[in-house]
């Protein structure tokens, strides 16, 4: 099993530092893991010129799995569009493919005070978004500005073809299937005909789950519940645009950014795994960034494209006996807790893999 290694810039080197050791550890009890790491984003622009440059294309290419820190920072912020850090993310989305983003929203109880909702609505949180990648209005064409009857107007076009709703339904009824077996899916069917089309597609591919129960709902409506009551979805699956709100609106259900994994996938599982935050250079270099997020995105990696379920599973246990332990970095420290640096959490997290 191949991984590349892209740290990235800002926090990137060191929380991905992180996660290396903890993928080390595996590989020293046997797991059959190689470790490459390459550029991406600003660091890559510095070495190379380029965000995305032919060697990392190469790399990724023949990796099985791609574990990335974040890129970005100010120091590009003025570069032409296509040298900036971020283009050289939705270059390697696009190259690989990867049209199925898995951002699962758990809270750890020793956490319920992190979060802005009260304990009791959060406590036990554990949902998962699939948001289709690659399609959408985001993609869709025609799109523009342009002068008409002496006025300028904007327009896009939401645009999903049946073959593009079911292999994003398969994804999240496959996931239900591991998971409590209830799958929401999300639209806006009363409205738009392409998100018709999308409960239709869906509805069709349920047929060969039967054991996942499909629910329905419009996208207001899920924006709405997933602050009124958000324990009442297991697996939530919607299109490019509703799923890039939603998803961020679930993920600060759990008020902590340093802890969030994803998952982007192509047909075949190979994926792309990041924590939700950026490259957060306010903290870049000072030793304090949460390094969880990273170590659970790898926990990820060993899941979905490796199939190592239980592998997978003792990271995320040793993630929170580490919790429970009352260790915390500075982004999810409070009153009665120890606060402690990147690598300290590191050392934490490996003590209690050893220990299992
Ligand atoms: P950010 O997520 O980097 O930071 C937001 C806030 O959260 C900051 O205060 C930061 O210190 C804090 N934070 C983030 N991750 C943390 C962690 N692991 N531990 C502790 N605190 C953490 O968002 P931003 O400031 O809006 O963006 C900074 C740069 O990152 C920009 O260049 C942006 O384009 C880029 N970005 C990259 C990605 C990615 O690589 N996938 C995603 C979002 C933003």
């Amino acid at each position: 099993m191949k991984i590349a290694l892209l740290a990235g810039d800002g926090i990137g080197p060191e929380i991905v530092a992180q996660a290396e050791r903890v993928l080390h550890h595996f590989k020293q009890e046997g797991l059959k893991i190689e470790l490459e790491s390459g550029l991406l984003g600003g660091c890559a622009v510095d070495a190379a010129g380029e965000p995305f440059p032919e060697s990392t294309r190469r790399l990724a290419i023949e990796a099985d799995a791609i574990l990335l820190g974040a890129v970005g920072g100010t120091q590009y912020d003025n570069l032409p569009r296509e040298k900036r850090p971020e283009q050289g993310l939705l270059a390697i989305r696009k190259e690989l493919n990867l049209f199925a983003n898995l951002r699962p929203v758990v809270l750890y109880p020793q956490l319920a005070n992190a979060s802005t909702l009260k304990p009791e609505i959060v406590t036990g949180l554990d949902i998962l978004i699939v948001r289709e990648l690659t399609g959408d209005i985001y993609f869709g064409r025609p799109r523009g500005i342009e002068y008409r009857d002496g006025e300028k107007v904007g327009f896009n076009t939401m645009i999903y073809s049946e073959s593009e709703i079911r292999r994003i339904a398969h994804v999240a009824f496959q996931a239900a299937s591991r998971r409590n077996g209830r799958l929401c899916s999300v639209d806006k069917m009363n409205v738009l005909e392409c998100t018709q089309l999308w409960r239709d597609v869906v509805t069709e591919t349920a047929q060969l789950y039967p054991n996942v129960k499909l629910s329905h709902m419009l996208v207001d409506n899920a924006a709405m519940q997933l602050v009124r009551n958000p324990k009442q979805f297991d697996v939530v699956v919607t299109g490019n645009m509703f799923g890039d709100i939603l998803s961020d609106e679930a993920s600060m259900l759990t008020g902590s950014i340093g802890m969030l994994p994803s998952a982007s996938l192509d047909d075949k599982n190979k994926g792309l795994y990041e924590p939700i935050h950026g490259s957060a250079p306010d903290i870049a270099g000072k030793g304090i960034a949460n390094p969880l997020a990273t170590i659970l995105s790898a926990a990820m990696m060993l899941r979905y494209s490796f199939n190592e379920e239980e592998v997978a599973a003792r990271i995320e246990h040793a993630v929170q006996k580490t919790l429970e332990e009352g260790y915390r970095t500075a982004d999810i420290y409070e009153d009665g807790t120890k606060k402690i640096g990147t690598t300290e959490m590191g050392d934490r997290v490996l003590t209690n893999l050893q220990l299992q």
